[in-house]
């Protein structure tokens, strides 16, 4: 039976990967540990490892990884960004990932995070909670009719696309491999710089590179409308953190949801509320009152856990049988 570390777990992954280990015939030890060069020799005597989005694939933990004979990683998400890609394909790894497991649970979560800045429930809950029925200060905007610009049309923002047609939102869109269905449906695209001008919201929906690495930039956010609302669900390094505090202090950005940041792997999935936080600008985010923060926790719904477990299982033992595997990343050669 192949034994496989699985690094970064949660009490949730244990239960949604423990539903089909028996069923692939792989064994599954957990590590709490988040992989890195202080905690790669956890991997020792195991054929292969399964990691999440902040574990560490630098070339150091790849090169260590391969000094034990492992050449199999399973990614139990769908961005690869960790990944020192030219290592590991000079090094002969076989990476898959879970490219589509609910693109729905991420957009949902990006429509959630601009209804609750348009309508200020962040504000509304805790002041219902103590009591106060007052709406001062919680003067909203309709979703109906406003331009949404949509940065990335994949399938996390083609799904998003089509919850907000239903709010009646007209959508332009940036993705330099337009999508034709998209299109027949009213999506407009338009250059980059248009949507930014245009919109009055903006998602973002691409893949973290070293092209789209702070996309999002004193330069790109000059091109904004004032006032415009930004989220950001795919991966904190689209945003330039400095810049967008700037842009928030001067009032530029008017409202600004995120589930992913810049330097989360510090921070995101584990509980630190007994902890001083040592990131300065994370905690000046936080004193914004038209910013809402949620932890990476866009792709965390039943229905997302159980395709991510079952992929994930499923590409580990195609791997490790050396069969064909449609989900391998792409890696440089
Ligand atoms: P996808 O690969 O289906 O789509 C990405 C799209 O971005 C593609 O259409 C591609 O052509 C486009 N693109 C590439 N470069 C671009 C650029 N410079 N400008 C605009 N568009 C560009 O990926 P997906 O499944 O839709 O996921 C999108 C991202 O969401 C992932 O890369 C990942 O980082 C993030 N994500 C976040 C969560 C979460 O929990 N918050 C969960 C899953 C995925």
């Amino acid at each position: 039976m192949f034994k496989v570390a699985v690094f970064s777990s949660k009490s949730y992954d244990k239960k949604f990967l423990s539903r089909y280990e028996k069923q692939y015939g792989i064994c599954l030890d957990f590590f709490e540990h988040r992989l890195t060069t202080g905690s790669v020799q956890l991997a020792q005597g195991y054929d292969a490892i399964c990691v999440f989005v902040n574990d560490e694939l630098n070339s150091q933990v790849l090169t260590q990884l391969a000094s034990y004979n492992i050449r199999t990683i399973a990614l139990r998400c769908a961005g690869y960004n960790n990944v020192d890609i030219t290592t590991a394909a000079k090094l002969k790894f076989s990476i898959a990932r879970v490219p589509e497991y609910s693109p729905q649970a991420v957009a949902e979560h990006a429509v959630g995070l601009m209804l609750t800045l348009s309508r200020k429930f962040h504000k509304a809950y805790n002041r219902v909670k103590e009591d106060n029925f007052a709406l001062d200060g919680l003067l909203g905007f309709n979703l109906y009719q406003k331009t949404v610009g949509v940065i990335g049309t994949g399938h996390i923002g083609k799904a998003l696309c089509q919850i907000l047609q239903g709010f009646s939102c007209q959508i332009i869109a940036y993705d330099p491999t337009p999508n034709t269905d998209l299109i027949t449906t009213g999506v407009q695209y338009k250059p980059l710089d248009t949507v930014l001008n245009q919109a009055d919201i903006i998602s973002l929906h691409c893949p973290l590179t070293p092209t789209t690495q702070h996309l999002i930039n004193e330069d790109t956010i000059a091109k904004m409308k004032n006032d415009v609302m930004l989220i950001n669900t795919s991966r904190g390094g689209l945003i330039d953190t400095h810049a967008i505090i700037s842009a928030l202090k001067n009032q530029r950005i008017g409202y600004l949801g995120l589930d992913v940041y810049e330097l989360e792997s510090e921070l995101f999935f584990e509980d630190k509320s007994d902890e001083i936080i040592q990131d300065d600008d994370f905690q000046r985010l936080l004193t914004f009152p038209n910013v809402m923060i949620t932890g990476h926790q866009g792709f965390f719904t039943q229905e997302a856990l159980d395709t991510i477990a079952s992929t994930t299982l499923d590409n580990l033992s195609l791997l490790l049988n050396k069969q064909p595997c449609h989900n391998l990343c792409q890696l440089l050669k």
